[in-house]
Parts: C-alpha cells; sequence; structure tokens
C-alpha cells in the first residue's frame, strides 16, 4: 500500500492550491458583496472559470472522458485531494466546473446519453457554459426511499407529460441553469425498482414552475435549493435518458460518485475548521493562558486532527475502490463515508465554533457556513440512516455466508471442560 501522491497528483495538488490562494481566496468578499447585491453569478466567475480552463483545471472530476471533451483525465483517487482543495470554499468547485449537482448530471449523462442529448446537454455542461439540476426529492413523501416517487411521466404520442411537485432542488435558481434531470415514474403497476424513469426537462418549458427558494438553516443559496411544479410539463419523448423504468438504476449511478464528490470536499472544510480553530487558540487569552493551554482545548484540537485523519484515509480507500471495481462493487464504503464524513465535519465545526467564542457564530469567519454545510450534507443525498440501513444489511449479508463458522471457536469455559 504505498500513501503517497504520485507526482502528477502533488503537481496538481500544488496548482490548483496556488489558483486557490491567487484567484479564489481573496475574491470571497467581493463574491458576498455581489450575491447580498442581487447579482448573482458575480461576474467575474466567467473570468475565472475561463482562466481555470486554460491552465487545465477543468472537469477534474470525471474519469473517463472521450478524447474530443475537454477535461483531464484523472483516477478518483487523484481527483479526491483537489476537491478537498476546492471544498475550503463553497463556490470555489464551479470554477472548476467540478460543483454538485453538475457533476452528477454530467456523470449520468456520459453514461446514459443519446448522442443528441449528449450534443445538446452534456458538450455544453462540460463546457461550462450552462448549468442544471437534478430533480428527485418531493415535498408529499419520504424521498430517501425513492420508491416513493409520485411525479408522473405518462407517454402522450411522441412526447412525455410531467406532473408534480419537486423541493431542493440544487441550482434551480441559478441564472443559467438550463435544464433538469427529473426523476418519476412512468409505469406505477411495474415491479417497485423498475416504475422509475428519468427524463430531460428543459427550464422554460411551460408548466415548469419556480414556487420559491427554499432556505437552508434560514440562508438562502444563490444557486437555489428550489420547490418547483410541474403541471402538464410536455417534452419530446427523445428527452427520456435511457430506457423507461432505468430510474432507479440510474439515480444508484448517480448518486454513489456525488456522494463520494462530498465527502472529499467536507474533508477540506474540516481541515479549515480546524486550521482556524488552532490559529485562535494561539492568539486569545483566559485566566492567564493562551486557550490551546488549557487542556480541554488542546484535546479538541487532537481529536479533530484524529477524527480527519480517519476520515480521510477511508475517503481515499473508498476513491481507491471505484477506481479498482467501480461504485456498485464500493457500495459499503460509499455508505460508510457518507455517514462517517458528515458527522464528523459537524464535530469540529462545532469545536471550533466554540474555541471561537460568540463570534464563532457569526458571519465574521466561514465556521457558521461550515457548519450548516455539515448539518445539510446529513441528509443531503441520503439522511445518515439510510446510510446505516445499507452497511447494516452488507454486514448481515456477509455473515450469513459465514453463519456457524465463529462457533468452530472455543470459549475458555469450553477449553477448561475439555481438559
Ligand atoms: C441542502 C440540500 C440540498 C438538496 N439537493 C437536492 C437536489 O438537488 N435534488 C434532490 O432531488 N434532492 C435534494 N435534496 C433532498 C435530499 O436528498 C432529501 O432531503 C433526502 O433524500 C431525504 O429525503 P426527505 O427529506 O424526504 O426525508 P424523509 O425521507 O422524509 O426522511 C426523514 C427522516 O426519516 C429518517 N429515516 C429515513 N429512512 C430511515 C431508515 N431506514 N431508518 C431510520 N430512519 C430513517 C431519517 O432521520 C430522515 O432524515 C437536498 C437536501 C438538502 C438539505
Amino acid at each position: 500500500m504505498d500513501f503517497a501522491y504520485s507526482e502528477r497528483t502533488q503537481s496538481l495538488i500544488n496548482q490548483v492550491r496556488q489558483f486557490m490562494d491567487s484567484h479564489i481566496v481573496p475574491r470571497i468578499g467581493e463574491w458576498q458583496r455581489s450575491v447580498a447585491d442581487g447579482v448573482y453569478p458575480p461576474p467575474f466567475i466567467a473570468d475565472l472559470k475561463a482562466l481555470a480552463q486554460e491552465e487545465g483545471l477543468w472537469n477534474l472530476f470525471l474519469p473517463g472522458l472521450h478524447d474530443d471533451e475537454p477535461g483531464t483525465r484523472l483516477t478518483n483517487l487523484e481527483y479526491a485531494p483537489l476537491a478537498e482543495i476546492m471544498g475550503r470554499v463553497h463556490w470555489a468547485s464551479e470554477i472548476f466546473n467540478c460543483n454538485a449537482p453538475d457533476t452528477g448530471n454530467m456523470e449520468l449523462l456520459h453514461l446514459f446519453a443519446t448522442p443528441e442529448q449528449n450534443t445538446r446537454r452534456l458538450q455544453p455542461l462540460l463546457r461550462g457554459e450552462i448549468r442544471s439540476a437534478f430533480a428527485m426529492t418531493e415535498p408529499d413523501v419520504a424521498s430517501s426511499d425513492a420508491s416513493n416517487i409520485q411525479t408522473l411521466i405518462q407517454r402522450d404520442g411522441d412526447d412525455y407529460v410531467i406532473n408534480g411537485r419537486k423541493w431542493f432542488i440544487t441550482n434551480a435558481s441559478h441564472p443559467d441553469c438550463a435544464f433538469l434531470i427529473v426523476m418519476g415514474k412512468t409505469d406505477p403497476d411495474a415491479d417497485r425498482h423498475r416504475q422509475q424513469s428519468m427524463i430531460i426537462v428543459p427550464f422554460d418549458t411551460p408548466g415548469v414552475e419556480m414556487v420559491r427558494n427554499i432556505p437552508v438553516m434560514n440562508h438562502i443559496a444563490a444557486e437555489g435549493h428550489c420547490e418547483l411544479l410541474l403541471r402538464n410539463v410536455r417534452v419530446p419523448a427523445s428527452n427520456l435518458l435511457g430506457t423507461e423504468g432505468d430510474g432507479f438504476m440510474m439515480a444508484q449511478a448517480r448518486l454513489g460518485p456525488g456522494r463520494v464528490h462530498h465527502c472529499m470536499r467536507a474533508i477540506g472544510m474540516a481541515e479549515l475548521a480546524l486550521e482556524l480553530m488552532v490559529d485562535r487558540a494561539q492568539e486569545r487569552k483566559t485566566f492567564g493562558r493562551y486557550l490551546h493551554q488549557h487542556g480541554s482545548i488542546g484535546d479538541g484540537i487532537a481529536r479533530s486532527r484524529m477524527e480527519i485523519e480517519q476520515a480521510r484515509l477511508l475517503v481515499l480507500k473508498t476513491a481507491w475502490m471505484i477506481d479498482q471495481v467501480g461504485a456498485r462493487e464500493a457500495r459499503r464504503e460509499i455508505a460508510l463515508i457518507k455517514a462517517v464524513v458528515p458527522e464528523m465535519l459537524g464535530k469540529v465545526v462545532d469545536r471550533a465554533m466554540q474555541v471561537f467564542g460568540a463570534m464563532g457564530l457569526t458571519p465574521d469567519t466561514p465556521l457558521a457556513d461550515l457548519w450548516t454545510g455539515a448539518r445539510a450534507l446529513r441528509i443531503a443525498d441520503g439522511p445518515d440512516e439510510v446510510h446505516l440501513r445499507s452497511i447494516a444489511r452488507l454486514e448481515l449479508g456477509s455473515s450469513a455466508e459465514r453463519r456457524g463458522s465463529s462457533s468452530d471457536y472455543l470459549t475458555p469455559a469450553d477449553v477448561l471442560r475439555r481438559q
């Protein structure tokens, strides 16, 4: 096992870090002022995207691109430390065309698009000219069980007609959001996992209504987590992604790598929180000592380092497994990190907030945003419990294979009895 980054990865780490330090971190204030003034995305975003593309820091997330598509061909393991660096500023990933949910949609289209869908939807996304959203969750049903989804996608001649209500649809208020990938039911009477399909819905199709941008922890994201009403939305049948009944399978294919990317970025968020905590603990004094000289603060710093390192190793192992055996075979590891990493991030950020005192709860540090991100991630892309359920089921399944073999081991009492 080699824990060192390859030469190529190390060189990309340096390049992304330098890009962040030179072009992104100095603009954090400008980004916030611009969005507060209602200008989103801020005009400099387009310039930075062009610069990142010029420097080859583009579409780093997508392994196995075709030769004629823009981007690098990194493995998931090579991408992990780069995503970690991007995760430190919440809008940075978009500069490198590596932001959710567009990345998940690009992966979906990469796997399942027809040549026409590839040209009209995937290529402009890969070039960063448009944005997109993924619409699965619904207010009226428990959507962590995707088989509950009620939106109907009904065939009518050469078209499909879609009716339903979706919410928490990220990116839907981005002015460049050109289309949604909608998950719904084409055949409610089919087997439980063959009822669903996915379809591309251009955002300007009549019947697509933006109800509201939903605040998350009372914070309104500029790109949006939106409620949408789909009322008699008519699109050509050629907009169907894959074939009817493939929706559930495609959702699994999409969510696997997406979850790993979230976790990679979350490691970077935790590193930032720890850095802030360590710096602050060396600046402030109470009762005649620097904060870090109080044992409990030192413990918090040490625990945070331990937990980040554990989580990072698990994320890297997961990325490596996806590279080696694919996301399906790595599903246990994906579930593990999706349960472990957001919880770890929440704990580390919470400790950092405590060290900052009241200031830790204000917008004067990034901690409040990091905490909101951590909390949301324990629900988005599947709540913790759903991942725990998957892990437990896989553990119980593998126990069935070896059942009985553990009983070959004698207890100390058995040994004594036999003597
Ligand atoms: C910031 C953010 C962005 C999002 N972006 C998108 C997006 O772009 N597109 C999209 O489609 N959705 C998006 N979502 C929605 C998200 O994926 C769903 O909220 C999530 O899948 C849970 O579905 P639900 O809210 O309907 O919760 P429910 O399914 O109602 O579950 C509620 C709770 O029930 C408990 N629970 C569920 N199953 C089990 C179980 N097996 N055992 C024990 N307890 C259980 C859990 O505590 C869970 O939190 C986003 C959510 C957030 C917060």
